[in-house]
């Protein structure tokens, strides 16, 4: 029976991949990657692979997703397994869960490989407890890219004590969010961490709070991708530095 595996690559790092995602893309036939696929990662795959660059970064979607998914099925015509490889976890923030039920939906057997999701990938290589006994009990992953462009009146309403929130797709927007967070005047100065690149040989952290991390955005020149990550929990990655700063370490 043909085959569709929807592989979760992780968050850029190409050691953070799993056994089991490395093992499908062997067996594959037919590739399909977008832009936040390490090249490395398809190294593993059979040099006789067909492979298909669909996109996409933002303002650049090479392919509209329902092309991605009539295109999943149409390769499997001419493969008996064909591998959709996607950045960090299929199911989070990745459209995973569309992909899945068109290809079952065609009658084709489907099996998803999770990942790393970038929040913890960013977070644990930068030293960014999500979770801390002293900071936070709880973890909250929100995407800041809406489908109605500028909607961003939820984020006033983010009650930040004792949580860390991760907000993927938010660079373009922090401007908008932040000013939405300020609107309780207690938030202004939690602490924010931006992390570029993560995982990456060339990951960058910029750390600030809510009331000047948009500012600090512009002034790093921050590229996607990128994660920003708002709670008590960015004080441990400044102590921490602090201390290896000590221990002359270079962080
Ligand atoms: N499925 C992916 C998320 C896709 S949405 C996952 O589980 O990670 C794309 C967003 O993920 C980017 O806008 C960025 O916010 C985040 N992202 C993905 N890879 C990243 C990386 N290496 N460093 C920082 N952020 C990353």
């Amino acid at each position: 029976m043909k085959k569709v595996y929807l592989i979760g690559a992780g968050p850029g790092d190409p050691e953070l991949i799993t056994l089991k995602a490395i093992r499908a893309l062997q067996e594959s036939e037919a590739v399909l990657y977008d832009h936040l696929i390490n090249p490395e990662i398809l190294r593993h795959c059979s040099d006789k692979a067909e492979f298909i660059f669909v996109g996409k970064s933002k303002g650049d979607h090479t392919l509209p997703q329902d092309e991605i998914n009539k295109l999943i099925v149409e390769l499997t015509s001419r493969h008996n397994t064909v591998s959709r490889l996607k950045g960090g976890d299929p199911y989070i923030f990745g459209r995973g869960g569309e992909e899945f039920e068109f290809v079952l939906n065609h009658g084709l057997d489907c099996e998803v490989i999770p990942g790393i999701t970038s929040a913890s990938g960013a977070s644990t290589s930068c030293n960014i407890p999500l979770t801390h006994r002293d900071y936070a009990s709880e973890v909250i992953f929100i995407t800041g890219h809406k489908k109605k462009e500028g909607d961003y009146a939820g984020f006033s309403s983010l009650d930040l004590k004792r949580k860390t929130y991760v907000l993927y797709m938010a660079v373009s927007a922090v401007g908008d969010i932040m000013k939405e967070i300020m609107k309780n005047p207690e938030n202004k100065k939690i602490p924010v961490a931006v992390v570029e690149k993560a995982t990456l040989k060339n990951e960058r952290v910029v750390t600030g709070l809510v009331e000047n991390i948009s500012d600090l955005i512009l002034e790093k020149n921050i590229q996607p991708p990128a994660l920003i990550i708002l709670g008590e929990v960015v004080n441990f990655h400044d102590r921490i530095a602090g201390i290896k700063e000590k221990m002359k370490l270079r962080l």
